[in-house]
């Protein structure tokens, strides 16, 4: 069936915008209006609503409105289109269970691309390559994309080294790129602000979605399944300034990691301190990136490093890294145990930069050395973990709000304090990982494009 056959009793508002949705959502009966703006070419209308592809409209900046909200049923609903999302639509995909509705404002590969694009990683290539062809739908993807492409390029790197993560960024995009054009996938540039339980004995999710209209109007969506999948991310944690009323600017993590704002967001020729608060991961490459930038554009530049623990690597020991999701990797651990150990700290080229302030030895000492130190720094940079992003509102089935415990070894979750487990709610990714026990016991939460990948080939199946 084409356009140009169907019927015509449904009023659509036609409007010109600057920022469109690759997808837009149509009803099944449309307007003659429909005919001047939309390409004559072979859609599938087989349900109340559908999607249409950018590239199917014959003006880039003509959209077309649905004059009333329509309910959907989808196999699945997967908030998120950072490196979970991709990886949670793949698994279903490859189980063929039907529609998968996919929401994210940008599909742009979330935080690595927003954020941490010229972050060097802390895996290897090969893993990176490993989540990208672990899937079927994942290699038609590929197959299917013009060369030379993302994947082509991650594939000719070095495979034993680190690299930066924009190449990691640019092979999720890849992907979301082809798992869009999808027929089983339904994806929607918006944003997931609800979803309430509903139904007596099948339990559904009905899922409220605000997409940006044109002129700026927000508009509704509502899609129904049975499984619902949060996949939506982390952001750097700020903690108070640890002393109150303390006239410091906080400079937030993500604006560290990215040394192209970073130097411009530092003055140049100023005498400046930044306080760098932590010894993880982030914290080693902050130190790195503002050492980097004072032996070059900023020579004025200082650093007071407030650290409370000893530094610490991933080991390989033998089928298995010790500390493999908290111990320092790739160029950060080469640059800690060159420049930041105590034993190299005076001599090094960082430590003409650096002054590290030991905050070891309990809480009284740690505020001493903050009354100390913080008050000779312009800045604050925190790397101390990351938090989730906000949740949609999730409600019960009488209206209420859910408060929810998620369980790390299966990807579902449960109501507060051990209570049953909540019907068709999912959790991946940086926001809600697996829970890991190394063979010495030790526990940690894996975080990472392939940690993601094995999780999910796992619970999916479950799911
Ligand atoms: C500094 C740093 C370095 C890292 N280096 C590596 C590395 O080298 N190798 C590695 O494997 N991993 C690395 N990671 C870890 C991890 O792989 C990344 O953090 C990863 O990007 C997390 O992906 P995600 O999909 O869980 O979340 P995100 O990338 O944050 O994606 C979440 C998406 O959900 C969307 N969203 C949120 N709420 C909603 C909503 N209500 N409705 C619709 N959409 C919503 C967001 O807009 C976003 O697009 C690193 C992490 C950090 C912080």
């Amino acid at each position: 069936m084409n356009l140009f056959s169907l019927p015509t009793s449904l009023s659509l508002s036609l409007s010109l915008s600057l920022s469109l949705s690759s997808y837009l959502f149509l009803p099944l009966s449309t307007s003659p209006l429909l005919s001047t703006c939309l390409l004559p070419q072979h859609f599938s209308l087989s349900d109340s609503l559908i999607s249409f592809p950018r590239t199917q409209l014959l003006h880039p900046h003509l959209i077309l409105i649905p004059s009333n909200m329509t309910t959907r049923k989808c196999a699945a609903v997967v908030v998120g289109a950072g490196p979970a999302g991709v990886a949670v639509v793949g698994n279903l995909l490859e189980r063929q269970l039907g529609t998968i509705a996919w929401i994210d404002p940008t599909f742009e590969s979330g935080r690595v691309h927003r954020k941490y694009r010229e972050v060097p990683s802390n895996t290897k290539v090969s893993l990176f390559q490993a989540y990208a062809t672990s899937l079927q739908p994942f290699r038609t993807v590929i197959e299917n994309t013009p060369r030379p492409n993302a994947f082509t390029t991650l594939a000719k790197l070095d495979q034993e080294k680190t690299c930066h993560l924009h190449y990691a960024a640019d092979m999720i995009r890849g992907l979301t790129n082809g798992l869009v054009k999808m027929d089983q996938v339904l994806a929607c540039h918006g944003f997931v602000t609800a979803a309430s339980l509903s139904g007596s004995r099948e339990k559904e999710w009905i899922v409220r979605i605000k997409q940006n209209g044109p002129d700026g109007r927000d508009e509704e969506l509502q899609l129904q399944t049975s499984r619902l999948i949060l996949c939506t991310g982390s952001h750097p944690t700020n903690l108070p300034i640890p002393i109150p009323d303390l006239h410091i600017t906080p400079l937030d993590l993500d604006t560290v990691l990215k040394p192209s704002v970073l130097s411009k967001t530092l003055p140049t020729t100023k005498q400046t301190t930044v306080a760098v608060v932590g010894a993880s991961h982030s914290a080693i490459l902050a130190l790195l990136n503002l050492v980097n930038l004072a032996q070059s554009s900023h020579p004025s530049l200082r650093v007071k490093w407030f650290t409370r623990h000893p530094l610490r690597y991933a080991e390989y020991m033998d089928g298995w890294i010790l500390r493999d999701n908290t111990g320092l990797k790739g160029l950060a651990a080469d640059f800690a145990k060159t420049q930041l150990e105590d034993s190299v700290l005076s001599t090094s080229a960082a430590g003409k930069v650096i002054e590290k302030v030991d905050c070891s030895g309990g809480r009284e000492k740690e505020s001493e050395m903050y009354r100390e130190h913080l008050p000779d720094c312009e800045y604050i940079t925190q790397a101390v973990g990351f938090t989730r992003d906000p949740l949609p509102k999730l409600l019960g089935e009488k209206g209420e709000s859910l408060s929810l415990e998620f369980d790390h070894e299966t990807g579902a979750f449960h109501g507060d304090a051990g209570g049953e487990k909540i019907p068709g709610l999912f959790g991946a990714g940086i926001a809600f990982p697996q829970r890991v026990v190394d063979p010495y016991g030790n526990v940690e939460y894996a975080v990472g494009f392939f940690k993601f990948m094995k999780f999910l080939k796992k619970v999916v199946p479950t799911w």
